[in-house]
């Protein structure tokens, strides 16, 4: 059943964390052996109503904020099932902001209906082998044909193809070359993830196996008009409103991973004893551990920070880059510090902070990397020349 989450920020910690609660380090460690998807834990938050938290009420959802949302995925990733659990259902967060913004009204019950229950997972397709980080220059077509576009082209890391039924796909409509500005000339699809004409190869990777990221060729896709998201030519436009949403929703997800790391590395150092007292004991153990603590406060509060203003409605473009750099320097350094504080048992698997180092490495390179993050803070906030 559906039941929309109420809007209390310490009950939904409280309720999510219970939830969290049924899913314990023993799933997620054999999970993160198998590769296969977190089922049961997807299933789990789809009947409690948190796929929805973020979407319309019109659809089945509860219309709330980032700041909620943000709540949500710390609450999440520090459960013990890290980017695990969280990059499992983080896409129906603001992946289908697009649609929420500009897709119709048919388009909206069509497609946010069945995401909102579970029925029906998506992915979101947006980078090239070739283009990387410079999104503009993507060469994924899509021609116009009588009723729709023929797609040809490729994608990679697109996260949960091998589990999606549909796929968020962003194209090029207008050749670079035709472009006024390299931005133009980008359109924006929800189309049937068709395996027949979409073939979606794993990427074996250092960690998160349970959530699968793949190379994505497509060759000769039909999608129906129908399937557009607004105008021909401003996908690009689209995806901006939901960029950082996502960058602080990564940052949040990071600084629960090191929460979680931190932790457990407090607990092994109280009870560890060596030269007949507990390793906690030790400075050398204790202040980078205290350090940790201090990084991820400052960490959780710029993500909330950046929250708070984008669902205020104001500008947070420079609070929301910095939530997400922030967010995953201080979990990344948390989860490291937790494996040294555990010394030889920190590489063990059994004590599972080896597999929160390994995953928290994704949200240092991925929506956006550290280096585009600090270009964009050198040229919005301190007026420097645009580096790229
Ligand atoms: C686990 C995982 C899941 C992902 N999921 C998805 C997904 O679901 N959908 C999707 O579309 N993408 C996804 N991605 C892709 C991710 O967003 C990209 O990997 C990321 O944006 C970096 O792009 P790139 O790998 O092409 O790096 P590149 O663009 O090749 O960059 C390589 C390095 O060069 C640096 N660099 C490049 N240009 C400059 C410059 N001008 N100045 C300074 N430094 C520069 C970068 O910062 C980076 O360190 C995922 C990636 C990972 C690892």
């Amino acid at each position: 059943m559906n039941t929309p989450p109420d809007n209390d920020h310490t009950g939904i910690a409280d309720a999510v964390s219970r939830l969290c609660r049924g899913f314990g380090d023993d799933y997620w460690l054999n999970l993160d052996t198998t590769g296969e998807f977190p089922r049961e834990f997807y299933r789990a938050m789809a009947d409690g109503g948190w796929l929805g938290i973020t979407m319309p009420e019109s659809c089945g959802g509860s219309a709330m904020g980032v700041t909620e949302a943000a709540i949500m995925m710390n609450t999440v990733a520090k459960s013990g099932g890290g980017f695990s659990a969280a990059s499992a259902i983080h896409i129906n967060l603001f992946g289908p902001h697009p649609i929420v913004v500009f897709g119709t009204e048919e388009q909206q019950q069509r497609w946010l209906i069945p995401l909102i229950k579970g029925e029906q997972q998506t992915c979101f397709a947006v980078t090239e082998p070739d283009a990387g980080l410079n999104t503009t220059a993507i060469t994924t077509r899509a021609d116009k044909v009588e009723g729709g576009y023929r797609v040809n082209g490729r994608k990679i890391w697109t996260t949960t193809a091998q589990v999606a039924h549909k796929i968020m796909l962003l194209t090029r409509t207008t050749p670079l070359a035709d472009c006024a500005k390299p931005s133009d000339g980008m359109t924006l699809f929800y189309a049937d993830l068709d395996r027949d004409k979409i073939e979606v190869r794993l990427i074996e990777k250092m960690g998160r196996k349970a959530v699968d990221s793949n190379a994505v060729f497509i060759d000769d896709l039909f999608i129906p008009e129908a399937d557009r998201i607004g105008e021909e030519g401003e996908g690009f436009r689209y995806l901006l409103h939901s960029l950082n949403p996502e960058r602080i929703l990564i940052g949040m997800e990071a600084v629960g991973l090191g929460q979680d790391a931190l932790r457990r590395a407090a607990s092994y150092a109280s009870e560890r004893v060596v030269f007949d007292r507990p390793i906690g004991q030790n400075q050398g153990i204790q202040h980078p551990l205290a350090e940790n603590w201090i990084y991820l406060e400052s960490a959780y509060h710029m993500c909330m920070k950046a929250a708070e203003l984008y669902d205020s409605g104001q500008d947070c473009g420079a609070q929301a880059n910095a939530a997400k750099f922030l967010g995953a320097r201080a979990g990344h350094d948390a989860c490291n510090q937790a494996v040294l504080t555990l010394g030889g048992m920190g590489y063990a698997k059994e004590f599972h902070v080896e597999r929160l180092l390994r995953e928290v490495m994704i949200a240092r390179i991925a929506p956006v990397t550290e280096q585009l993050i600090l270009s964009y803070i050198a040229e919005n906030k301190l007026g420097l020349p645009k580096s790229y």
